[in-house]
């Protein structure tokens, strides 16, 4: 053809199913020195499901009652995790709206009023500690036990709090992506340096996860500002850094980076805007594909 090679390379990006927003971003997707991936619905497909519900002894909750609870704290939430509360709570019975004052607070969880209580839904170092992280965590405890146990056994542990009080954890585990080893170990060859996992979540989950694709550098508990600040970190020793995301939470990383790419099928809205490519067919792989693409592109170019 008599295209323009960026052009072409746009064309060819589509065909893979990367919609990437202007030629400039087919240069600096090749020019990547560093992939920096998220977990949850990244690496993992992101339709997570509720395996534990604990409620803790002296809530008066039973399984079902402590579900409905959190699912209607969550109902507002676009959050794979708040999706799969709810989901698991209307298998159960109808989940009723009608709560109020909704707030979330990315990378934490979720607020809101319902039935004129105060239910918070989200991270047990956020909310039960003041601060996600992998600090020495929660010990001590019927809800710091629930917790531990969940998150030994690889799974995501949410709290849900009334009144500021903790009444029930519930445990969520999610599955990697097919495609997700060969992404990572694709990535660690083009870029010439392992991916590294940056992730809201447990240290303890996000270990056993990256153990299975081979990443060793974990970075676990992070605020989506951490996420960012770990990039511009990484930028400032000179490292062009290729940021693939899907949240709200990753928004101040993708647009930190050299280059950002947005998980499209189940990514937010916030993500999508703020990504410099968008991974349209819901395939990982299409990541290095493009990467793959646009350096042969600048090969052609130059
Ligand atoms: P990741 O970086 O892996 O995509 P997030 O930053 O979105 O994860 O979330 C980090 C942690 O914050 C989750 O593991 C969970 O504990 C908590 N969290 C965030 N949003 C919600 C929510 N809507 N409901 C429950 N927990 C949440
Ligand atoms: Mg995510």
């Amino acid at each position: 053809s008599t295209m323009p090679p960026l052009l072409s390379a746009i064309s060819n990006a589509g065909r893979h199913g990367v919609l990437a927003k202007s030629a400039v971003v087919m240069e600096r997707l090749g020019q990547a020195d560093l992939a920096a991936l998220d977990k949850t619905g990244t690496l993992t497909e992101g339709t997570p499901q509720v395996t534990d519900v604990r409620p803790l002894p002296g809530s008066g909750l039973g399984p079902d009652a402590l579900l409905l609870l959190a699912a209607r704290a969550e109902h507002p939430s676009e959050h794979p995790l708040a999706r799969a509360v709810v989901a698991a709570a209307r298998e159960r019975q109808p989940v009723p709206g009608g709560a109020t004052g909704f707030a979330s607070l990315p990378g934490r969880g979720v607020a809101a009023t319902v039935d004129g209580r105060r239910i918070e839904v989200g991270s047990p170092s956020a909310l039960l500690y003041g601060r996600p992280g992998s600090g020495p965590g929660p010990s001590g405890g019927a809800c710091a036990a629930e917790v531990a146990a969940l998150e030994e056994a690889g799974r995501t542990a949410v709290v849900v709090l009334r009144d500021g009080a903790p009444v029930g954890v519930l445990g969520i585990a999610d599955r990697l992506r097919p495609d997700a080893r060969a992404t990572v170990a694709a990535l660690a060859e083009l870029t010439g340096r392992s991916p590294v996992l940056l992730t809201g979540d447990n240290e303890r989950a996000a270990r056993r996860l990256a153990a299975e694709l081979g990443i060793t550098d974990v970075r676990a508990g992070l605020l989506p500002e951490d996420k960012a600040a770990a990039v511009r970190a990484w930028e400032a020793e000179g490292l062009k850094v290729l940021v693939v995301g899907d949240g709200v939470n990753d928004a101040p990383a993708l647009a930190a980076a050299h280059c950002g790419i947005a998980m499209g099928k189940a990514g937010s809205d916030l993500a999508l805007e703020t990504a410099d490519a968008i991974v349209v067919r819901d395939e990982l792989a299409a990541v290095p594909a493009v990467v793959a693409l646009s350096r042969t592109a600048r090969r052609l170019v130059v």
